[in-house]
């Protein structure tokens, strides 16, 4: 951890910051190790502490060796003033992004009674910008996670008839996601079949699934913390021609980013590569979400691949890349796969048999 302690130090000098009050669950797990479910961190130049209650300072301390572990109870007034006493300067950056406004006045409340000198200062996405690039440890965890995620999809697929309901067949993927060692579900399962499928994040009903109709799947494990994040589309029995022609949009689509993204291009301009090829088959009003987001120790994190997104694709970035075409009363198709920038290039993470229909230009 020290290394990422290191970066942000880095980043704190660069913002003129003196420390800074760590409260975001992944970002606290990120910077410690620590995996408990409460704490804060206050990492200043000369230190770095671990402040929990009693349910997981054991935990603690096992688990984020490079902190001083500073035991806490009752509500924060209780405790700051202490932890905060030795600490000088007068800027302390919070994580705007995630702090309650009850927390904030809690904050400076107690900041101003014990006279700190501190002032509050919101610096929210710090630590989102630095876990956007994976260290090689954490690219190894989402590739197990995300091979899980392939052996499960392809088990359970493989064996599903017509007439499974769409909460059958989410559970087996579940189920099937622990037994191939997932320690969690990145998300909640999504199985939307026929007109479900056109709301890119249905909830699986009793639906059951019929011959011909588009199936969206959408699935991922965790390992080490670590999320993976698949999405296929497929169709039990023939699939006809107004299925054939929206799948084979959707992947043309996704192919074109595959092979255009590289290192050093935009959110923006990545996402218009799929945005492009839906556009020319006139479904650009279907494409409703972005291309893909990057994924880490949340399912959904920097960077952001989208019509809005001036995020810079860096290596070792790990990013989803899911074109859709969602069309009312009829369903959807996605297409996703993970991808970790190597070398300039997005080397796909996971490999789920994907469906490639008769290309036709
Ligand atoms: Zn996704």
């Amino acid at each position: 951890m020290n290394n990422r302690i290191n970066r942000l130090r880095q980043e704190l000098t660069r913002r003129e910051l003196d420390a800074i009050l760590i409260s975001q669950p992944q970002n606290r797990r990120y910077l410690s190790g620590f995996s408990g479910s409460a704490g804060f961190l206050l990492i200043s130049k000369q230190e770095a502490v671990l402040a929990t209650d009693f349910r997981y300072t054991e935990q603690a301390t096992s688990q984020a060796p490079d902190y001083k572990i500073f035991q806490i109870s009752g509500s924060l007034a209780a405790w700051l003033p202490e932890l905060i006493a030795n600490l000088g300067g007068s800027n302390l950056g919070f994580e705007d992004g995630h702090v309650t406004f009850a927390l904030h006045q809690q904050l400076s409340n107690t900041l101003k009674e014990t006279k700190s000198g501190l002032s509050l200062t919101p610096v929210g996405g710090l630590v989102e910008s630095l876990r956007a690039i994976k260290e090689p440890e954490e690219i190894e965890l989402i590739a197990k996670s995300a091979e899980i995620t392939d052996a499960a999809f392809e088990e359970v697929t493989d064996r599903v008839q017509p007439g499974t309901t769409e909460k059958q067949l989410a559970w087996e993927l579940e189920k099937s996601l622990r037994e191939h060692g997932s320690e969690a579900m990145a998300f909640e399962v999504i199985v939307a079949s026929g007109p479900n499928a056109a709301l890119p994040h249905a909830r699986p009903s009793e639906h059951q699934i019929q011959p011909g109709e588009p199936v969206v799947i959408d699935m991922g494990a965790r390992v080490g913390g670590y999320c993976s994040d698949l999405s296929r589309t497929i169709c039990l029995g023939t699939p006809d021609d107004k299925f054939r022609q929206v799948y084979s949009t959707v992947f043309k689509a996704q192919s074109a980013a595959i092979a255009g993204i590289n290192e050093g291009m935009s959110g923006h301009d990545a996402d218009a590569l799929a945005r492009a090829v839906i556009e020319e088959a006139n479904y650009g009003q279907a494409f409703g979400h972005a291309l893909g987001h990057g994924v880490g120790l949340a399912a959904h994190e920097e960077p952001r691949l989208g019509p809005n997104s001036e995020d810079t694709l860096r290596n070792n970035m790990v990013f989803s890349i899911e074109p859709g075409i969602y069309l009312s009363g009829w369903g959807g198709v996605r297409i996703e796969d993970l991808a970790v920038m190597d070398s300039g290039r997005p080397r796909l993470l996971s490999n789920a048999k994907k469906w490639k229909p008769e290309v036709s230009s």
